[in-house]
């Protein structure tokens, strides 16, 4: 059993568009479904009611299953400091959206990587998304009704960064990058270092339970009662660690992983309060979600929020989908996803 392991590079933008099927982090979504995207009410903050910035999308196609041949999953998160709370998901969002290997928007054949090839293959040939955030977007600015928007907000957001200069004019409209977060490629490669860290940690394991079985029969005898009794209290603390102590032996190996994907596998916990509970079944089918793949929080480090109203963070990101990955309704199928943070400070 291998776990693949996400890394983030800086690439060329061209590379990360829709048509090269792309696994990234930051800028706009490069959409699957070309369609059927989703709107601001799709992404909506539940807790400012804004939309919902793109976070990360890891392209997952199901090999087995022909209407997942491409298949996708997408990440969105609200970077307002104030929708960051401890264990909460309501400033989260995550679709899956997926494809037959024939379809209206690719050829079946895979994509050839250059610059030039097939740039005709977009989302503007389709659909209208929004300037500033690239979801879907049904409005457009009154004046010059060219640049279209998802909502009221990123339109005055637009106007106060540029659009108030170049509205109605032929100019290319200036960057609005600083909204976005910025963009890099995740690489994904295989784990191959997971057996080894899983006997590191069974002999420490081992060593814990015999020292504490030494106790039970009072062969730790030569100790003091005070003694014996913090030693126990160590024990427990361990054990409290122990959680901890396993994800920073795991992650540790490859220290700059900021995915982990392992479709059908386990959770690697960054603390053992605040475990997943019941996570509810397929919207879609009705089917049982499984753990599909987390994102880790040395992706914190990549998103370059310093101003002092944003603020995303996590301790982990655990993200659960459809079993069957059935096909969405409407094209783009909202899915699960469990945030753990590390509530008191671990000393280490
Ligand atoms: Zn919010
Ligand atoms: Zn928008
Ligand atoms: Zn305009
Ligand atoms: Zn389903």
């Amino acid at each position: 059993m291998t776990v693949d392991l996400g890394f983030v590079e800086k690439c060329e933008s061209w590379l990360l568009e829709s048509r090269f099927f792309p696994s990234k982090v930051g800028g706009k979504p490069a959409w699957l479904d070309l369609k059927n995207i989703p709107g601001e009410k799709d992404v909506q903050c539940e807790y400012c009611k804004e939309p919902c910035i793109f976070l990360c999308q890891i392209y997952a196609p199901y090999e087995e299953n022909d209407d997942a041949f491409h298949r996708t999953i997408f990440i969105f998160i609200c970077k307002k400091k104030e929708c960051s709370k401890l264990n909460e998901t309501g400033n989260l969002k995550v679709f899956r959206s997926q494809l037959p290997r024939i379809n209206q928007f690719f050829p079946p054949e895979p994509p050839v990587e250059q610059r030039d090839w097939r740039t005709d293959i977009n989302v503007d040939q389709w659909t209208k998304t929004c300037y500033v955030c690239g979801i879907l977007a049904p409005n457009h600015c009154s004046k010059c009704k060219k640049t279209n928007y998802c909502c009221r907000a990123h339109q005055v957001y637009d106007w106060k960064h540029g659009h108030k200069g170049t509205c109605g004019s032929s100019n290319e409209p200036t960057k609005t990058n600083d909204f976005l977060l910025p963009e890099y490629e995740i690489v994904i490669e295989k784990d191959d270092t997971n057996d080894e860290s899983n006997n590191d940690l069974s002999k420490e394991e081992e060593e814990i339970k015999k020292y504490e079985a030494m106790i039970e029969k009072g062969e730790a005898g030569t100790l003091q009662n005070e003694d014996v009794e913090s030693t126990l209290l160590n024990v427990a603390d361990q054990q409290e660690d122990q959680t901890f102590c396993e994800f920073r032996l795991v992650v540790d190996k490859y220290p700059d992983q900021i995915l982990r994907y392992d479709r059908g596998g386990s959770v690697l916990y960054i603390s053992s309060e605040n475990k997943v509970g019941d996570v509810p079944k397929c919207s879609g089918c009705n089917e049982e979600r499984q753990f599909e793949f987390q994102i880790m929080p040395q992706l914190l480090n990549f998103l370059n929020l310093e101003v002092a109203t944003e603020c995303v963070d996590w301790g982990i990101l655990a993200v659960f989908t459809c079993k069957r990955s059935c096909i969405p309704k409407n094209g783009c199928s909202a899915e699960f996803v469990w945030k753990q943070d590390i509530v008191e400070t671990i000393s280490s």
